[in-house]
Protein backbone atom coordinates (compact mmCIF):
# COMPACT_ATOMS: atom_id res chain seq x y z
CA UNK A 1 0.00 0.00 0.00
CA UNK A 2 1.29 3.40 -0.55
CA UNK A 3 3.14 5.64 1.91
CA UNK A 4 1.44 8.98 3.04
CA UNK A 5 4.06 11.42 4.99
CA UNK A 6 1.59 14.03 7.54
CA UNK A 7 4.25 16.24 9.33
CA UNK A 8 2.90 16.18 12.70
CA UNK A 9 1.71 20.02 13.96
CA UNK A 10 2.98 20.15 17.49
CA UNK A 11 3.67 22.70 20.18
CA UNK A 12 6.84 21.96 22.10
CA UNK A 13 5.78 18.26 21.93
CA UNK A 14 2.48 18.59 22.67
CA UNK A 15 0.38 17.02 19.45
CA UNK A 16 -2.14 19.62 17.94
CA UNK A 17 -5.80 18.68 16.75
CA UNK A 18 -5.07 19.01 13.19
CA UNK A 19 -2.23 16.34 13.33
CA UNK A 20 -5.20 13.81 14.09
CA UNK A 21 -7.09 15.04 11.43
CA UNK A 22 -4.51 14.57 8.92
CA UNK A 23 -3.78 11.37 10.06
CA UNK A 24 -7.45 10.23 9.22
CA UNK A 25 -7.46 11.80 6.11
CA UNK A 26 -3.78 9.81 5.59
CA UNK A 27 -5.33 6.22 5.99
CA UNK A 28 -7.95 7.50 2.62
CA UNK A 29 -5.08 7.38 0.64
CA UNK A 30 -2.71 4.83 1.89
CA UNK A 31 -0.49 4.00 4.98
CA UNK A 32 0.45 6.79 7.23
CA UNK A 33 3.52 7.40 8.54
CA UNK A 34 4.14 10.42 10.78
CA UNK A 35 6.91 12.79 10.56
CA UNK A 36 8.06 14.63 14.46
CA UNK A 37 10.38 17.09 13.73
CA UNK A 38 11.60 18.43 17.46
CA UNK A 39 11.68 17.15 20.64
CA UNK A 40 8.39 15.04 22.20
CA UNK A 41 8.01 12.22 19.59
CA UNK A 42 8.80 9.21 22.08
CA UNK A 43 5.63 10.56 24.66
CA UNK A 44 3.59 11.26 20.90
CA UNK A 45 3.93 8.16 19.84
CA UNK A 46 1.25 6.38 21.58
CA UNK A 47 -1.53 9.23 20.30
CA UNK A 48 -0.13 9.05 16.73
CA UNK A 49 -0.31 5.06 16.48
CA UNK A 50 -3.86 5.67 17.69
CA UNK A 51 -5.04 7.66 14.98
CA UNK A 52 -3.39 5.40 12.45
CA UNK A 53 0.46 6.32 12.12
CA UNK A 54 1.95 2.94 10.86
CA UNK A 55 5.70 4.60 11.38
CA UNK A 56 6.34 7.84 13.06
CA UNK A 57 9.75 9.51 11.88
CA UNK A 58 11.11 11.27 14.54
CA UNK A 59 14.01 14.13 13.87
CA UNK A 60 14.72 15.23 17.25
CA UNK A 61 18.36 16.95 16.06
CA UNK A 62 18.66 20.35 18.21
CA UNK A 63 20.14 21.78 15.02
CA UNK A 64 16.39 21.52 12.93
CA UNK A 65 14.67 23.40 15.63
CA UNK A 66 17.67 26.29 15.68
CA UNK A 67 16.63 27.57 12.01
CA UNK A 68 13.92 28.78 10.65
CA UNK A 69 11.57 26.54 8.08
CA UNK A 70 14.06 25.63 5.59
CA UNK A 71 15.97 22.22 7.69
CA UNK A 72 12.03 21.20 7.90
CA UNK A 73 11.65 21.03 4.18
CA UNK A 74 15.57 19.02 3.81
CA UNK A 75 14.41 16.76 6.18
CA UNK A 76 11.36 15.79 4.26
CA UNK A 77 12.59 15.78 1.40
CA UNK A 78 15.06 13.49 2.61
CA UNK A 79 12.23 11.31 3.36
CA UNK A 80 10.00 11.27 0.14
CA UNK A 81 13.84 10.86 -1.80
CA UNK A 82 13.61 7.61 0.06
CA UNK A 83 10.40 6.18 0.35
CA UNK A 84 8.50 7.83 -2.72
CA UNK A 85 5.11 8.34 -0.72
CA UNK A 86 2.02 9.37 -2.67
CA UNK A 87 1.43 12.22 -0.69
CA UNK A 88 2.72 14.68 1.94
CA UNK A 89 0.12 16.14 4.54
CA UNK A 90 1.41 19.37 5.60
CA UNK A 91 -0.59 21.73 8.28
CA UNK A 92 -2.13 24.73 6.40
CA UNK A 93 -0.14 27.80 8.27
CA UNK A 94 2.53 30.13 7.32
CA UNK A 95 5.13 28.04 8.34
CA UNK A 96 4.02 24.93 6.73
CA UNK A 97 2.55 26.35 3.51
CA UNK A 98 6.70 27.80 3.15
CA UNK A 99 7.57 24.06 4.02
CA UNK A 100 5.55 22.67 1.24
CA UNK A 101 6.42 25.28 -0.63
CA UNK A 102 9.88 24.29 -0.39
CA UNK A 103 9.46 20.53 -0.55
CA UNK A 104 7.53 20.97 -3.77
CA UNK A 105 10.68 22.73 -5.98
CA UNK A 106 13.22 20.65 -4.01
CA UNK A 107 11.41 17.13 -5.00
CA UNK A 108 9.88 18.56 -8.12
CA UNK A 109 6.43 18.19 -7.34
CA UNK A 110 3.19 19.78 -7.42
CA UNK A 111 1.57 21.48 -4.57
CA UNK A 112 -1.81 22.24 -3.19
CA UNK A 113 -2.32 24.61 -0.41
CA UNK A 114 -5.79 25.21 2.11
CA UNK A 115 -7.47 22.21 1.10
CA UNK A 116 -10.62 21.60 2.97
CA UNK A 117 -10.80 17.80 1.46
CA UNK A 118 -8.60 15.32 0.55
CA UNK A 119 -10.15 11.96 -0.77
CA UNK A 120 -8.80 8.65 -2.79
CA UNK A 121 -9.15 9.18 -6.70
CA UNK A 122 -7.87 6.62 -9.28
CA UNK A 123 -5.16 8.83 -10.39
CA UNK A 124 -4.35 9.83 -6.78
CA UNK A 125 -5.26 11.95 -4.16
CA UNK A 126 -8.51 14.84 -4.78
CA UNK A 127 -8.52 17.82 -2.90
CA UNK A 128 -11.44 20.24 -2.47
CA UNK A 129 -10.19 24.03 -2.13
CA UNK A 130 -12.46 26.64 -1.44
CA UNK A 131 -11.40 29.76 -3.89
CA UNK A 132 -12.97 33.20 -4.48
CA UNK A 133 -14.00 34.32 -1.13
CA UNK A 134 -15.84 30.68 -0.95
CA UNK A 135 -17.87 31.21 -4.09
CA UNK A 136 -15.82 28.39 -5.86
CA UNK A 137 -15.43 24.96 -4.57
CA UNK A 138 -12.63 23.43 -6.82
CA UNK A 139 -11.02 19.87 -7.09
CA UNK A 140 -7.63 19.12 -8.34
CA UNK A 141 -4.77 16.72 -8.05
CA UNK A 142 -1.18 17.16 -8.27
CA UNK A 143 -0.42 15.05 -11.79
CA UNK A 144 3.58 15.33 -11.21
CA UNK A 145 5.51 14.10 -7.88
CA UNK A 146 4.38 12.96 -4.91
CA UNK A 147 0.97 15.07 -3.74
CA UNK A 148 2.39 17.91 -1.41
CA UNK A 149 -1.26 19.20 0.28
CA UNK A 150 -1.35 21.70 2.99
CA UNK A 151 -4.33 20.78 4.61
CA UNK A 152 -6.48 23.49 7.15
CA UNK A 153 -7.79 22.23 10.62
CA UNK A 154 -10.80 20.81 10.92
CA UNK A 155 -10.97 19.38 7.21
CA UNK A 156 -11.61 15.95 8.88
CA UNK A 157 -13.54 14.51 12.06
CA UNK A 158 -10.14 12.85 13.71
CA UNK A 159 -11.32 9.36 14.17
CA UNK A 160 -9.10 6.56 16.04
CA UNK A 161 -7.82 3.15 14.32
CA UNK A 162 -4.74 1.45 15.59
CA UNK A 163 -2.04 1.83 13.67
CA UNK A 164 1.58 -0.31 13.89
CA UNK A 165 3.54 2.81 15.27
CA UNK A 166 6.67 1.66 14.61
CA UNK A 167 9.13 4.30 16.23
CA UNK A 168 12.36 5.22 13.58
CA UNK A 169 14.51 8.00 14.42
CA UNK A 170 16.33 9.76 11.44
CA UNK A 171 19.50 11.94 11.75
CA UNK A 172 19.14 14.15 8.96
CA UNK A 173 21.79 16.39 6.38
CA UNK A 174 21.24 19.81 6.91
CA UNK A 175 22.51 22.29 4.22
CA UNK A 176 24.47 25.25 5.18
CA UNK A 177 22.02 26.86 2.71
CA UNK A 178 18.97 25.58 5.60
CA UNK A 179 20.78 27.18 7.95
CA UNK A 180 20.93 30.68 6.87
CA UNK A 181 18.13 32.00 9.44
CA UNK A 182 18.53 31.05 12.81
CA UNK A 183 15.85 31.74 15.26
CA UNK A 184 17.47 34.07 18.21
CA UNK A 185 14.24 34.17 20.82
CA UNK A 186 11.25 31.87 20.82
CA UNK A 187 8.63 33.12 23.82
CA UNK A 188 5.74 31.29 24.25
CA UNK A 189 2.25 33.26 23.66
CA UNK A 190 0.33 34.05 26.86
CA UNK A 191 -2.54 31.84 27.31
CA UNK A 192 -5.84 33.03 27.08
CA UNK A 193 -7.37 29.43 27.87
CA UNK A 194 -9.22 29.39 24.85
CA UNK A 195 -8.79 27.12 21.69
CA UNK A 196 -6.74 28.54 19.08
CA UNK A 197 -8.62 30.70 16.32
CA UNK A 198 -7.62 28.32 13.53
CA UNK A 199 -8.06 25.35 15.34
CA UNK A 200 -11.04 25.51 17.03
CA UNK A 201 -14.19 23.30 16.44
CA UNK A 202 -16.16 26.33 17.23
CA UNK A 203 -15.73 29.88 16.84
CA UNK A 204 -17.74 32.90 18.20
CA UNK A 205 -17.16 35.93 16.55
CA UNK A 206 -17.99 40.04 17.56
CA UNK A 207 -18.56 42.92 14.81
CA UNK A 208 -19.01 46.60 14.88
CA UNK A 209 -22.56 45.65 16.41
CA UNK A 210 -21.00 44.85 19.84
CA UNK A 211 -19.85 48.50 20.11
CA UNK A 212 -16.60 47.93 21.66
CA UNK A 213 -18.01 45.38 24.25
CA UNK A 214 -17.03 41.50 23.88
CA UNK A 215 -18.19 40.59 26.61
CA UNK A 216 -21.49 38.66 25.46
CA UNK A 217 -19.52 36.94 23.02
CA UNK A 218 -16.37 36.18 25.35
CA UNK A 219 -19.16 34.82 27.83
CA UNK A 220 -20.92 32.97 25.04
CA UNK A 221 -17.80 31.33 23.93
CA UNK A 222 -16.79 30.23 26.79
CA UNK A 223 -19.83 28.92 27.32
CA UNK A 224 -19.28 26.28 24.54
CA UNK A 225 -15.22 25.74 25.20
CA UNK A 226 -14.56 28.10 21.72
CA UNK A 227 -12.27 30.72 20.36
CA UNK A 228 -13.16 34.19 19.74
CA UNK A 229 -12.76 36.24 16.56
CA UNK A 230 -13.38 39.11 15.07
CA UNK A 231 -14.42 41.66 12.15
CA UNK A 232 -11.97 44.12 10.93
CA UNK A 233 -14.61 46.62 11.80
CA UNK A 234 -13.69 45.58 15.52
CA UNK A 235 -10.05 45.09 15.07
CA UNK A 236 -9.73 48.37 13.39
CA UNK A 237 -11.37 50.22 16.29
CA UNK A 238 -9.08 48.54 18.44
CA UNK A 239 -11.87 46.61 20.16
CA UNK A 240 -10.23 43.40 19.70
CA UNK A 241 -6.36 42.27 18.75
CA UNK A 242 -5.49 41.72 15.50
CA UNK A 243 -4.86 37.92 15.77
CA UNK A 244 -7.82 37.45 16.01
CA UNK A 245 -9.58 39.02 12.82
CA UNK A 246 -11.53 36.70 10.78
CA UNK A 247 -11.59 37.10 7.09
CA UNK A 248 -9.60 37.66 3.62
CA UNK A 249 -7.15 39.91 5.45
CA UNK A 250 -6.92 37.91 8.65
CA UNK A 251 -7.30 34.11 9.30
CA UNK A 252 -9.33 31.55 7.59
CA UNK A 253 -11.17 29.49 9.94
CA UNK A 254 -13.40 26.40 8.87
CA UNK A 255 -15.12 25.37 12.49
CA UNK A 256 -17.71 22.79 13.13
CA UNK A 257 -20.10 25.89 14.18
CA UNK A 258 -19.20 29.51 13.56
CA UNK A 259 -21.07 32.13 15.39
CA UNK A 260 -20.95 35.80 13.84
CA UNK A 261 -23.01 38.60 16.00
CA UNK A 262 -22.87 42.03 14.70
CA UNK A 263 -21.55 40.89 12.10
CA UNK A 264 -22.79 42.20 8.80
CA UNK A 265 -21.41 39.59 6.53
CA UNK A 266 -19.03 41.75 3.80
CA UNK A 267 -17.51 40.07 1.29
CA UNK A 268 -14.31 40.12 3.09
CA UNK A 269 -15.50 38.64 6.56
CA UNK A 270 -17.06 35.87 4.04
CA UNK A 271 -13.65 34.86 2.67
CA UNK A 272 -12.02 33.74 6.31
CA UNK A 273 -15.16 31.53 7.56
CA UNK A 274 -17.65 30.75 4.60
CA UNK A 275 -16.60 26.73 4.91
CA UNK A 276 -17.82 26.54 7.96
CA UNK A 277 -20.02 23.65 8.22
CA UNK A 278 -22.48 25.55 10.50
CA UNK A 279 -23.44 29.14 10.30
CA UNK A 280 -24.82 31.05 12.80
CA UNK A 281 -25.74 34.62 12.82
CA UNK A 282 -27.35 37.01 15.39
CA UNK A 283 -27.71 40.46 13.69
CA UNK A 284 -30.81 42.95 14.78
CA UNK A 285 -31.01 43.95 10.94
CA UNK A 286 -33.53 41.54 9.09
CA UNK A 287 -31.71 42.50 5.99
CA UNK A 288 -27.90 42.21 6.69
CA UNK A 289 -26.18 40.15 4.01
CA UNK A 290 -25.42 37.46 6.52
CA UNK A 291 -28.15 36.10 6.93
CA UNK A 292 -27.55 34.69 2.61
CA UNK A 293 -25.15 32.25 3.68
CA UNK A 294 -26.77 31.38 7.48
CA UNK A 295 -27.63 27.87 8.78
CA UNK A 296 -29.57 29.57 10.91
CA UNK A 297 -30.36 33.31 11.92
CA UNK A 298 -31.29 35.40 14.89
CA UNK A 299 -32.91 38.96 14.19
CA UNK A 300 -32.15 40.12 17.73
CA UNK A 301 -29.92 42.41 19.59
CA UNK A 302 -26.77 40.45 20.46
CA UNK A 303 -27.00 42.10 24.11
CA UNK A 304 -30.04 40.13 24.57
CA UNK A 305 -29.77 37.18 22.68
CA UNK A 306 -26.16 36.20 23.58
CA UNK A 307 -26.58 35.97 27.15
CA UNK A 308 -29.84 34.13 26.74
CA UNK A 309 -27.94 31.21 24.81
CA UNK A 310 -24.95 31.61 27.50
CA UNK A 311 -27.54 30.48 30.15
CA UNK A 312 -29.39 28.42 28.04
CA UNK A 313 -25.88 26.32 27.42
CA UNK A 314 -24.65 26.64 30.60
CA UNK A 315 -28.07 25.44 32.49
CA UNK A 316 -27.35 22.41 29.82
P1 LIG B 1 -20.64 46.42 9.85
O1 LIG B 1 -20.60 46.11 8.42
O2 LIG B 1 -20.77 47.83 10.27
O3 LIG B 1 -21.83 45.55 10.46
C1 LIG B 1 -22.25 45.63 11.77
C2 LIG B 1 -23.51 44.80 11.89
O4 LIG B 1 -23.90 44.72 13.25
C3 LIG B 1 -24.70 45.36 11.12
O5 LIG B 1 -25.20 44.36 10.24
C4 LIG B 1 -25.72 45.71 12.19
O6 LIG B 1 -27.05 45.47 11.81
C5 LIG B 1 -25.31 44.78 13.31
N1 LIG B 1 -25.64 45.24 14.66
C6 LIG B 1 -25.46 46.50 15.18
N2 LIG B 1 -25.80 46.51 16.50
C7 LIG B 1 -26.23 45.24 16.79
C8 LIG B 1 -26.70 44.63 17.98
N3 LIG B 1 -26.80 45.30 19.13
N4 LIG B 1 -27.05 43.33 17.92
C9 LIG B 1 -26.96 42.62 16.77
N5 LIG B 1 -26.50 43.16 15.61
C10 LIG B 1 -26.13 44.44 15.63
N6 LIG B 1 -13.53 42.54 7.10
C11 LIG B 1 -13.36 41.47 7.88
O7 LIG B 1 -14.17 41.17 8.75
N7 LIG B 1 -12.24 40.68 7.71
C12 LIG B 1 -11.30 40.93 6.79
O8 LIG B 1 -10.31 40.19 6.71
C13 LIG B 1 -11.47 42.07 5.94
N8 LIG B 1 -10.57 42.34 4.98
C14 LIG B 1 -10.80 43.42 4.15
C15 LIG B 1 -9.92 43.66 3.10
C16 LIG B 1 -10.16 44.72 2.25
C17 LIG B 1 -9.19 44.97 1.11
C18 LIG B 1 -11.26 45.57 2.45
C19 LIG B 1 -11.53 46.70 1.53
C20 LIG B 1 -12.14 45.33 3.49
C21 LIG B 1 -11.92 44.26 4.37
N9 LIG B 1 -12.78 44.00 5.43
C22 LIG B 1 -12.61 42.88 6.16
C23 LIG B 1 -13.84 44.95 5.82
C24 LIG B 1 -15.21 44.57 5.34
O9 LIG B 1 -15.43 45.10 4.05
C25 LIG B 1 -16.28 45.17 6.29
O10 LIG B 1 -16.10 46.55 6.38
C26 LIG B 1 -16.23 44.57 7.70
O11 LIG B 1 -16.24 43.17 7.64
C27 LIG B 1 -17.46 45.05 8.47
O12 LIG B 1 -17.40 44.60 9.79
P2 LIG B 1 -18.73 44.38 10.59
O13 LIG B 1 -19.61 43.40 9.91
O14 LIG B 1 -18.35 44.11 12.01
O15 LIG B 1 -19.36 45.85 10.59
Amino acid sequence: MAEVLVLVDHAQGVVKKPAAEMLTIARRLGEPTAVFIGPGAETAKDLLARYGAEKIISVSDPAVGEYLVAPQAEVLAQIVEASSPVAVLIPSNAAGKEVAARLAVKTGSGLITDAVDVQAGESGPVTTQSVFAGSYSVKSRVTQGAAIITVKPNSATPEQAAGAGAFEELTPQISDAAKAAKITASEPKKASGRPELTEAAIVVSGGRGTGGDFAPVEAFADSLGAAVGASRAAVDAGWYPHTSQVGQTGKQVSPQLYVAAGISGAIQHRAGMQTSKTIVAVNKDEEAPIFELVDFGVVGDLFQVLPQATEAVKGK
